[in-house]
């Protein structure tokens, strides 16, 4: 091949910008569409949202703030391993019908170390754990509140302890939680060893989430990052976790593929893996990695990226995600899409899902939410969230991610740090996206996400066209800005 039929017949690598959706024939109106989606055989998901795992975007917050409102957070692995699972285990005990996970005090903790537990686990009361593991009283946080922080906890528990045996349903504990006017109820055996807590907090909360993604004992849904290379985190994750995602740049690499055949032999956890660009890596990934649940697509696009702009590679995301959603389906495989990177707007959303995505994962957007591990900072009367990329010096000084880029990348920052303004409840921007996407479905004429693959029809536009498309000639408010 000589190097100028390298141009011939080179793809175009289209971007959101590039794109536009045409209106079809529709019979449906925007309200009637529904975004439901199957992320995995097991999960679906009831909005076609899920949060980066970046350290400026998704923590336990976020990650429950997003499974209440029926999409999936990613927590971040730019942490230790300890820290990691914390994160995990405070989703799932986030509001569980009966959590397992019980964290217990015994008798001789002081009310100074019990009030630090507290806040620490943001929890307001412990089974107290006496002789031979049994149960000995409850503390919560009326016993302590005026209390002398010196005294030990078995001089202000409650020693008589209302409980629950094993096999108690729901409206049995109910009824004992009402009549006594307890919050909490420790499940016990016979030995009256602690095997579980029933609270009346998880109990009224799961009236007030109805589009939550829960798992069979309901629990909300909980997935995790995870480096390929790591499988002692992977197999402590995946006690608590539902979803494994790999976080690293460029997975269609031999060694990321060698490293999560071992990682799909030892979990129980879906695996989502990537990020891939291409149909090959697809290819690849369907055909060498027997197990994996979902593919997530698109190299460079990200807002806080600059890999594309220091080693001129990179896969944009609408372009991958056509790539990687005809390999998918040329295989006939029972794999998804998550589109990663780029997304701004409910238009970019219904753009990914068009070419092919059943989900779309973002960082920007969800970095500018209150439940966001950023800091807020107000900057000429405006407030801001910090968010930067994984790949960006800010990162890499806490060193957990180094692996997410190639060896000689290692020296180099593949992203950028910045702020990004301040939205609010992310529950607020979910709705937000939700009537944007279904607006975009009533102009497709699509119902379901399933629909918009087969319905939707893109057309191409030009640099000048895209000024026409966006609002122009016209003074903005705010300083200076025209359109
Ligand atoms: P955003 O929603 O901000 O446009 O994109 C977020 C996505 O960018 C993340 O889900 C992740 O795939 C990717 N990403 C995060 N940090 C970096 C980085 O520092 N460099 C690159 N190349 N990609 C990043």
């Amino acid at each position: 091949m000589s190097f100028r039929d390298k141009f011939k017949n080179a793809d175009t690598a289209l971007t959101f910008n590039d794109v536009i959706l045409l209106p079809g024939w529709t019979t449906l109106e925007p309200s009637e569409a529904i975004v439901t989606t199957k992320l995995t055989e097991k999960i679906k998901l009831n909005v076609p949202f899920v949060s980066s795992p970046m350290d400026t975007v998704t923590e336990a917050e976020m990650a429950i703030a997003l499974a209440r409102n029926g999409g999936l957070g990613v927590l971040h692995r730019n942490c230790s391993l300890e820290e990691e699972v914390d994160m995990a285990r405070a989703v799932k005990r986030a509001e569980a019908v009966i959590i397992r996970d019980v964290i217990t005090v015994t008798p001789d903790t002081t009310v100074e170390k019990l009030l630090g537990l507290m806040e620490e686990h943001r929890i307001k009361g412990f089974p107290v754990i006496g002789k031979n593991d049994k149960l000995a009283g409850i503390v919560t946080w009326r016993d302590v509140r005026l209390a002398d922080k010196n005294l030990k906890v078995k001089q202000v528990m409650t020693k008589k302890v209302i409980t629950g045996h094993e096999e108690i349903d729901l409206e049995e504990a109910k009824k004992l939680l009402h009549k006594h006017k307890i919050e909490k109820l420790p499940i016990v055996d016979k030995e009256r060893h602690v095997k579980g807590l029933i609270t009346m907090k998880d109990i009224t909360l799961k009236g007030d989430y109805p589009d939550a993604i829960r798992d069979e004992e309901g629990r909300l849904v909980c997935a995790a990052a995870i480096s390929p290379f790591d499988i002692d985190r992977a197999k402590a994750l995946d006690k608590y976790v539902d979803i494994l995602v790999t976080d690293v740049a460029h997975f269609h690499n031999k060694n990321c593929f060698e490293a999560t055949k071992k990682i799909l032999r030892e979990v129980s956890a879906e695996v989502i893996v990537g990020n891939i660009g291409t149909y090959e890596a697809a290819e690849d990934c369907i055909t060498k990695l027997d197990g994996i649940k979902s593919l997530r697509v698109g190299i460079g696009s990200g807002s806080i990226c600059s890999t594309s702009v220091v080693t001129r590679a990179g896969a944009p995301t609408v372009y991958a995600t056509s790539n990687v959603a005809d390999a998918v389906k040329k295989y006939e495989a029972n794999i998804s899409i998550i589109s990663d990177g780029g997304m701004r707007n409910p238009g970019d959303v219904a753009v990914a899902l068009s070419v092919g995505a059943s989900a779309v994962m973002m960082g920007n957007v969800f970095a500018g939410c209150s439940e966001s591990p950023g800091r807020l900072v107000a900057m000429e009367g405006r407030y801001y969230k910090e968010y930067y990329g994984m790949g960006s010096a800010r990162a890499r000084k806490k060193r957990f991610v180094q692996d997410r880029y190639s060896q000689p990348s290692k020296a180099i920052n593949e992203g950028v740090e910045g702020w990004v303004p301040y939205r609010g409840p992310s529950k607020d921007i979910i709705n937000e996206f939700v009537g944007g996407i279904k607006a975009a479905m009533g102009y497709i004429g699509a119902s379901t996400i399933p629909e918009i693959w087969e319905k939707s029809k893109l057309a191409l536009v030009t640099e000048r066209g895209y000024q026409e498309i966006a609002p122009h000639d016209i003074m903005l408010p705010g300083a200076g800005r025209t359109a």
